[in-house]
């Protein structure tokens, strides 16, 4: 099982292609220009790799650049948490408001909940529903390697805004808490930006944490 990562767009979000036996999963496509959706592309031909799932953490524009692209390309549906719902349907607006270019958005996509699981050739991703920096942000979670793609939950010594619409600090908090801190210390996190970093270095560095000591 292999993990790329990309960083793309003027926000510096992470990318990520998840792949297994030839089978891939790109999570949070964020391509915004033709050199990124190319370098995205590149990667997926030069391995070899069929996409079978385009999964989006949270509907935020800077995770959701390269849903048109990939989604044609590869014939995929986006999969999202149905209460991101209102995020994906504002995208144009937002974009509008950050003077940024957005291709529209596929708004046919699929629902996935909290314990679905996500099978790439022979991994299983299992759904973990952590909202809070948005209603429906969802994480990706595999217990066998012990990884997680976390999105804009909790990043290297720090967490997800909410002091945007639609975010709800005490819901983030609860999801830290009560859901990513119950995982494994040595889980290694994936995060939507910045560098990677594992649940035990946050749980005891992160000092928005400083509490749990
Ligand atoms: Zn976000
Ligand atoms: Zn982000």
């Amino acid at each position: 099982m292999i993990i790329k990562k990309f960083t793309f767009n003027s926000f510096q979000e992470n990318t990520y292609v998840v792949s297994d036996n030839k089978k891939c999963m790109i999570i949070d496509p964020g391509c915004s220009t033709k050199e990124e959706e190319t370098i995205l592309s590149q990667y997926i031909d030069d391995n070899q790799l069929s996409p079978i799932e385009l999964i989006n953490t949270h509907c935020h524009l800077d995770h959701i650049f390269g849903n048109s692209f990939i989604s044609k390309k590869y014939n995929l549906k986006p999969k999202m948490h149905k209460k991101d719902l209102p995020l994906l349907t504002n995208a144009l607006n937002i974009a509008k408001h950050y003077n940024v270019n957005l291709a529209s958005p596929p708004l046919e996509v699929e629902f996935i909940k909290e314990n679905d699981n996500i099978q790439v050739g022979q991994t299983v991703w299992e759904i973990i529903f952590t909202p809070g920096h948005a209603p429906g942000h969802i994480c990706l979670f595999n217990k066998l390697h012990k990884k997680i793609i976390a999105g804009d939950v909790l990043f290297f010594m720090s967490i997800g805004r909410t002091d945007l619409p639609l975010c709800n600090h005490a819901d983030l908090m609860n999801s830290i808490k009560n859901k990513l801190f119950h995982l494994d210390d040595t889980v290694e996190v994936y995060c939507g930006h910045g560098q990677n970093t594992s649940i035990g270095f946050e749980k005891q560095y992160n000092p928005f944490f400083r509490d749990l000591k």
